[in-house]
């Protein structure tokens, strides 16, 4: 594998600073071995390491190097369905422990930076759902109803105070999620994953596991310069789930996601664009979502066809978003853009599997990993003390293919304008 540097990124220029770890180039053992040092891995390390377990972390690149290091930086406590559709994928107990993980999923964020002191620009002002058409004003209008039953304190927004919470008329009805907010997701990360150090988390980058082995009881790891004798394996790999692990990498679609920055604007424009600092995200297909920054930026993000963000088609529709959604942005110029994968499944929700004994595997986070990777690495790491896995909040399930894995890459590519279309028509005439 060739190793690349962390993409550039607004969040590369601002972040904390990058943790400096080595290759893995001896033969050595852990309790644990962690593939990938995202969110989901160095959550998963911190709390194994805090109980006194030896964790190694095997990270292909560098900490934060995948979309942990390049999200939003949203952290939104809701999945995709209502609670009553999850549970029917789930069942009702598993289904329930799944609903109430999301609904908390922000509060233990943000509960953990302050216990761990983590530096990454932390603020819970609340998340805004904007509806881009009358269908979708239902569909919030369902959502917020089955989701306020199950406790979670959603509201809805409408009209002149919508206008003024967004600093822009182009969105009418939105649910308001108070207890969602936002980090700079990349230092967020790298403090994750330099806690987990301090408690003693041995991480080496530059290092992809190539393959894993059964080894009497135990399984042996190797990457191209070493290997670890352990007694559980977890894959935290998410959107950028290769083949070591058999079947791993077809239970997820991965898609792309972009991100962009605006230079820094003039102070009134600024101080009008979401005045109490809410992060929003729309029920489009093609999803815009964005937040403003501290050094006098909005950041902009979208569904795209490159992760690397070089791509004429997706930089029109970063362009053509942001200024649809705020027309006082037209003209400004979008300094940083960058891209990433997200990794999608069948059933729209995070999945934890457990195909052989000694190996776990926490991915499918549909676009809300930062808070739901946090409550991920939460839930591994409990099921690696000793918890049952009937007991977990997210239930152990076996491998689902996802469908549009049939598709070929082109297919899914080809996804995104077809979806665009439809968003557009919608918003148009419904
Ligand atoms: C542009 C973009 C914007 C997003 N915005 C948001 C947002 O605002 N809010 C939100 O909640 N979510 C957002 N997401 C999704 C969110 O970033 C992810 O769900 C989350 O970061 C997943 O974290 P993770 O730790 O599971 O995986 P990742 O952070 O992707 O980490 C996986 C790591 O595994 C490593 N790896 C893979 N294979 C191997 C191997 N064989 N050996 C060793 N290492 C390996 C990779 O190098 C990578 O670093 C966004 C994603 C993108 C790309």
């Amino acid at each position: 594998m060739i190793h690349q540097k962390l993409h550039p990124s607004l969040w590369a220029d601002t972040s904390t600073p990058r943790i400096s770890v080595d290759k893995l180039n001896t033969h050595t053992r852990a309790d644990v071995v962690i593939v990938g040092a995202g969110i989901t891995g160095s959550r998963t390390a911190l709390e194994l390491a805090e109980q006194g377990l030896a964790v190694i972390v095997l990270e292909a690149q560098e900490p934060g190097w995948g979309a942990s290091g390049r999200t939003g930086g949203q952290v939104n406590p809701l999945a995709h369905d209502i609670p009553e559709k999850i549970c029917s994928y789930l069942g009702e107990k598993a289904g329930m422990g799944v609903v109430n993980a999301y609904a908390k999923s922000a509060d233990e964020v943000f509960s953990l930076i302050k216990k761990h002191k983590i530096e990454c620009d932390a603020e819970q002002n609340g998340w805004l759902r904007v509806a881009h058409c009358n269908r979708a004003v239902k569909q919030l209008e369902s959502m917020s109803s089955a989701w306020q039953k199950v406790g979670l304190d959603i509201n809805y927004v409408e009209g002149n105070e919508l206008h003024r919470l967004m600093g822009t008329k182009t969105y009418d009805t939105a649910t308001l999620t108070p207890k969602g907010g936002s980090v700079q997701p990349l230092s967020y990360t790298r403090g994750l994953c330099s806690t987990a150090m301090r408690f003693g988390a041995r991480v080496f980058g530059h290092s992809p596991v190539q393959a894993i082995e059964r080894k009497g009881s135990q399984w042996l790891v190797k990457t191209e310069s070493g290997s670890v004798d352990t007694e559980w394996v977890v894959f935290c790999t998410n959107g950028y789930t290769d083949n070591v692990l058999k079947g791993l990498q077809k239970t997820i679609v991965p898609l792309v996601s972009l991100q962009s920055a605006t230079e820094p604007l003039p102070q009134e424009i600024y101080d009008e664009i979401l005045p109490e600092g809410h992060t929003y995200a729309d029920t489009r297909r093609v999803i815009f979502y964005g937040r403003k920054v501290k050094d006098r930026r909005v950041v902009f993000g979208t569904l795209g066809v490159s992760a690397d963000c070089k791509r004429g088609s997706d930089i029109k529709r970063l362009y053509s978003g942001l200024a649809e959604t705020f027309p006082q942005l037209k003209g400004i110029e979008l300094t940083h853009k960058w891209g990433g994968y997200i990794a999608h499944t069948p059933d729209v929700l995070p999945h934890l599997h457990e195909p052989q004994p000694g190996i776990l595997a926490g991915l499918g986070y549909n676009g809300r990993g930062v808070a739901m990777g946090t409550v991920m690495g939460r839930v591994i790491a409990e099921r690696i003390l000793g918890k049952s896995a009937e007991d977990l909040e997210i239930p152990v399930t076996n491998y689902s293919n996802a469908f549009l894995r049939h598709f070929s890459d082109v297919a899914v590519k080809l996804a995104v304008p077809t979806f665009e279309i439809m968003d557009a028509f919608e918003r148009r005439f419904t």
